[in-house]
């Protein structure tokens, strides 16, 4: 069954930081191309909550949890690597930079510029990718596949090359 998504497409910064609006809901991995592009998982889903404040009255602000696994390659012997995330974060949504300096440490600054809304989307791609390794591998000691794979794939391209050599 098709889960419904209930978050909504956009997110009015300083509406929803006045209003302490607090969301809850999942958005499948497929839907983030981003993530997509790098976990095989697609059609899993990502579960998240975000609950906005205003801060010192002016600055909108949202403290967030997600949930989700992701299957990638593993770095070291291309076969998959599932990881499961959680990831809290707490970011402040800032036009200036003299915005930011009254943030405290906290808070991740989110450079927003000119804009008042962002794409829910947007928002959970960025603290998704920022989460995941940079070069995701195994804990344990992985590794051989790659060059075993690669003979095969020789042997197949030449086939006859190989019978030369027996010979
Ligand atoms: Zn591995």
């Amino acid at each position: 069954m098709e889960k419904v998504n209930q978050l909504p497409k956009t997110i009015k910064l300083f509406n929803f930081a006045k209003k302490e609006v607090n969301l809850h809901g999942e958005c499948k991995i497929s839907n983030m191309p981003r993530v997509a592009e790098i976990a095989k998982n697609d059609n899993d889903s990502v579960e998240v909550d975000l609950s906005f404040h205003l801060y010192n009255g002016k600055t909108p602000c949202v403290k967030g949890i997600m949930d989700l696994k992701v299957v990638l390659d593993c770095q070291r012997c291309l076969d998959d690597l599932e990881i499961n995330l959680n990831i809290p974060f707490k970011l402040a949504f800032v036009k200036h930079e003299n915005q930011a300096v009254e943030i405290d440490n906290s808070y991740e600054i989110y450079h927003v510029g000119e804009f008042e809304a962002l794409e829910t989307i947007d928002l959970m791609t960025d603290e998704i990718l920022l989460s995941i390794p940079m070069i995701p591998s195994h804990n344990f000691e992985c590794g051989l596949k790659f060059d075993q794979e690669k003979i095969v794939e020789e042997v197949r391209k030449h086939p006859f090359d190989v019978l030369k050599n027996l010979k």
